[in-house]
């Protein structure tokens, strides 16, 4: 078999230059920041990039899973539901991804069994090695070519030593066969300190995954300390000599205020200068200065704006909210520093407000208040609740997919007087479906279909001159990230408008209901999407609807103080 014919399909992939970000030790580390990172400071050297992710798990995309185990599900323009790094990598690097930078285990087997099924193998065995690894190697070249990328950055998900991830080693294996020149292996692994201070760091386990990556036929070209201090001399030459690379390819990884100083923290080991070096890339202009001023104005911004966001996972000990809604969480950030801001954020479980109402007034310290995307019944009473005490009290509120869904229910029953009114999800037989399903995604739940019954991806939407939206975002046509099975049910709208309710935002054919708001001289801010804005939100561009969701915050702070 010729594998060299095999693993170059294209001319134009013999120009592309390959990182691969591993992990050692255990996950969680920050492989995703690391591999972002990388990706912003080659940017910043004049390089043409993009970032893939591979999950080594057999889920075919990242739908099905839950977050409170998995992390925040991303939606890319295109519908892909993928791991949240994705999210990290469209925000560092500004770009929008798409299908082809994401890859599971599930989905490279899904392809080449289907290709198997439609007898493009010609008669052959298809053998696990070399045809598995060869996919993730042709769908690594084909997100460059299409991303016109000089260097492709691929982040292996899982840790070294694993059986799930073997076949993605064992496609670098096989690329730096074939390109020695051009392939470099980043491992990011975890430097333990049991010492009081945490300042006694422990090289050993980043030795170990050093030779489990030499066990499979590789080498690390770099290797990123993430320790919770900076690596001192001794630890490099350590790592150095017992690992096999160079001492100035031992970079510190250590931790940081924000995630946003680790491009700058990698530059002041020269990182950018090595790369383009051992990827013999020649080095061109340096221009990190809009982040650099990103940061500076992080550090520097005292003033704290109090935001809460409420969430059915947050009294339950289901943690990991952080992860789960990660998007939420940095649309929030980036609009308070764009305004010197420091974003106070806190977590506020649902089921307080069910259990104990007299809780409710607790919400009037925040300066704004998000609820955002979720599914099914649980803590919905306490949202509504919680949505009424914002609307009643003009305390700000940005209502993001299931937020904005509830924020009608609310209306509906409150104001309107519809007793019971409910969305679907939660109340299939109430008397006033305000939300209810599509009657298409309807058939397919019937049948139990539920991968694939959800409208997801970008769509776009025509905003109604004179509303907030309209003047958040400057221009009336405007495209956003969907995920979701629900809409608002057409039959209510005009009862919705009477009582005051302004549907500022809707899909072209006017079917679909985008951005419901109330009238400036009714509320400050109450603002609901049915789409999910946290997710084009990027650190250097904010969203438009979380920037004036934060002004408001501040005019509120301002009365507050
Ligand atoms: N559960 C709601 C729906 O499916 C909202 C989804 C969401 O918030 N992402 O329509």
């Amino acid at each position: 078999m010729n594998i060299k014919l095999i693993i170059m399909p294209s001319k134009k992939s013999r120009a592309i230059k390959y990182v691969f970000v591993v992990g050692g030790v255990m996950s969680g580390v920050g492989k995703g920041i690391t591999a972002s990172s990388i990706g912003k400071i080659l940017e910043s050297r004049g390089v043409r990039v993009t970032a893939l992710k591979i999950d080594p798990y057999v889920n075919v995309d990242a739908g099905t899973m839950n977050p409170t185990e998995h992390g925040e599900t991303f939606v890319l323009d295109d519908g892909t539901e993928c791991d949240q790094d994705m999210g990290n990598y469209e925000r560092f690097l500004d770009h929008d991804l798409s299908r082809v930078n994401y890859m599971t285990t599930g989905s490279v087997y899904l392809d080449v069994i289907q290709r198997e099924r439609n007898l493009e193998f010609g008669g052959k065995c298809v053998s696990v090695v070399p045809y598995i690894p060869m996919e993730v190697i042709s769908r690594i070249n084909r997100a460059a070519e299409l991303a016109n990328a000089d260097v492709a950055l691929v982040e292996v998900g899982g840790t070294v030593g694993e059986y799930e991830n073997i076949l993605f080693l064992e496609a670098i294996r096989m690329l730096k066969l074939q390109h020695p020149g051009n392939v470099l292996i980043a491992l990011v692994s975890f430097i333990p300190s049991l010492s009081a201070g945490g300042t006694e760091l422990k090289t050993k386990p980043t030795q170990h995954a050093a030779r489990n990556l030499n066990s499979v036929g590789l080498n690390a070209d770099i290797i990123f300390g993430r320790a919770p201090v900076r690596l001192d001399e001794k630890r490099k030459e350590k790592l150095s000599l017992m690992c096999g690379v160079a001492k100035e390819d031992v970079i510190s990884a250590p931790n940081v205020e924000s995630i946003y100083d680790v491009p700058l923290n990698f530059e002041k080991e020269a990182l950018s200068d090595r790369l383009l070096k051992k990827l013999n890339i020649k080095p061109r202009a340096r221009d990190l200065e809009p982040w650099r001023k990103l940061c500076r104005t992080i550090h520097s911004s005292k003033q704290e704006i109090r935001i809460g966001v409420i969430g059915k996972y947050f009294d339950t000990g289901e943690f990991m909210l952080a992860d789960s809604y990660i998007s939420v969480l940095e649309a929030i950030k980036h609009s308070a520093y764009a305004s010197h801001r420091k974003p106070v954020i806190e977590w506020l479980g649902s089921g307080e407000f069910e259990k104990n109402p007299r809780s409710l007034k607790t919400l009037s310290q925040y300066d704004g208040i998000i609820v955002p995307g979720g599914f099914g019944n649980r803590g919905i009473e306490g949202k509504i609740a919680a949505i009424r005490y914002c609307r009643e009290n003009k305390i700000p509120y940005l209502g993001l997919c299931y937020g904005m869904q509830l924020a009608l229910v609310e209306f509906a029953r409150n104001v309107i007087g519809l007793k019971g009114a409910n969305t679907t999800e939660v109340n299939p037989t109430t008397k006033y479906p305000v939300i209810d399903i599509l009657p298409e995604q309807k058939k397919l739940m019937e049948e139990k279909k539920y991968g694939g019954t959800m409208r997801l991806g970008a769509c776009p939407a025509s905003l109604v001159q004179k509303t907030i939206a309209s003047s958040a975002y400057g221009v009336l046509e405007i495209s956003e990230r969907h995920r979701h099975r629900y809409e608002v049910n057409p039959d209510y709208i005009e009862q919705f408008e009477k009582a005051g309710v302004i549907f500022s935002g809707h899909s072209p054919d006017r079917r679909l209901m985008e951005i419901v708001e109330l009238p400036r001289d009714v509320h400050p801010f109450f603002v609901g999407t049915q789409f999910h804005p946290e997710l084009k939100s990027r650190p250097l561009n904010p969203h438009p609807l979380f920037r004036e969701f934060i002004k408001a915050a501040m005019k509120r702070n301002k009365t507050n103080e």
